[in-house]
């Protein structure tokens, strides 16, 4: 049972390096030139868990992301770790995507792919964190979806067992193909690149693909298509206010207690 897989990846800032970025205060825009870009970590869990269904059953895995022409790196290195095929979605009309806008924007383009049986995404991406792209993107390719997913097996050649996380458990469910399952960092531990992975790459199928060759309507694309708007930015100043009391611990405990009654606290 050759199986057509998609997965969606995302470039993203580093999170351990989140403590680096900063807000220019004149611009109030975003400052994270010393932060370095990886795959999302979720996407690496997607890819592994692609990478391992068509190990199981042959097919094909063709990564597709959205970004700048620098997000090309997180897809060589999907490519090194086993994927067959990357697209990356480049051009001007594309930015200033909201979650919506890159779901269209990553719809025309499986849809232009053809036949895909499962569609992959992270849960969430690092950065953005809306979790809203992977149900979005289910929406607009009229495909069944489940998020929170940490194992996926398959009942037979059109059906999904997926056990999904909830608070206090988990749900068990079925979903026929085709179908967007969006999922978890404990779903696998993505495999380490091998030196095979490193020298096939250029081997591989990389392909650029503007918003011309994905037929959708230039209103639903980038700032245009993006019904959400960054309406501010600003820093979050933490100010403490410090009081030194001193006395035995019992007056210092009373002090503390009238303290906090006096704020409201108690
Ligand atoms: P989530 O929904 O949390 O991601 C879930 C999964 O979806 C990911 O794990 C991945 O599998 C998939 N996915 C998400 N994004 C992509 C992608 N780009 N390619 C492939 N797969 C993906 N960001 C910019 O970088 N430049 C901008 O100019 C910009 N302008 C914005 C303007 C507005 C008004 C808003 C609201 C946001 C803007 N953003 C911009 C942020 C951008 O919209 C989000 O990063 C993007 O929509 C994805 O949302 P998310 O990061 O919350 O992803």
């Amino acid at each position: 049972m050759p199986l057509n897989i998609v997965v969606c990846v995302k470039q993203v800032a580093d999170p351990d390096y989140f403590n680096e970025i900063t807000i220019d205060p004149a611009s109030g825009r975003i400052r994270r030139e010393k932060v370095p870009s990886i795959l999302n970590p979720m996407d690496e869990n997607a890819l592994e868990e692609a990478l391992r269904i068509r190990e199981r059953f042959s097919g094909k895995v063709t990564t597709v992301s959205m970004g700048p022409p620098q997000a090309k790196e997180v897809l060589d290195w999907a490519l090194i770790l086993g994927a067959d095929e990357a697209i990356l979605l480049c051009d001007k009309a594309f930015a200033g995507a909201d979650s919506l806008a890159t779901a269209y924007a990553l719809a025309g383009a499986i849809e232009k792919l053809g036949e895909v049986a499962l569609v992959l995404c992270g849960n969430a991406a690092a950065d953005g964190d809306t979790h809203q792209v992977g149900p979005q993107l289910a929406e607009l390719l009229g495909m069944p979806h489940a998020t929170y997913v940490r194992q996926i097996d398959f009942k037979d050649d059109e059906t999904l067992t997926l056990t999904r996380a909830i608070e206090y458990g988990h749900l068990t469910i079925e979903m026929g193909l085709p179908a967007l399952v969006a999922v978890l960092a404990e779903i696998n531990v993505p495999r380490q690149p091998t030196a095979e992975g490193i020298m096939t790459l250029l081997e591989k199928e990389y392909k650029e693909w503007q918003a011309d060759d994905i037929g959708v309507p230039a209103a639903n694309l980038g700032l245009d298509g993006s019904p959400t708007r960054v309406a501010g930015m600003y820093e979050q100043k933490i100010e403490r206010r410090q009081k030194v009391l001193t006395g035995t611990p019992e007056e210092m405990v009373k002090a503390v207690i009238a303290e906090l009654r006096n704020e409201g606290l108690l």
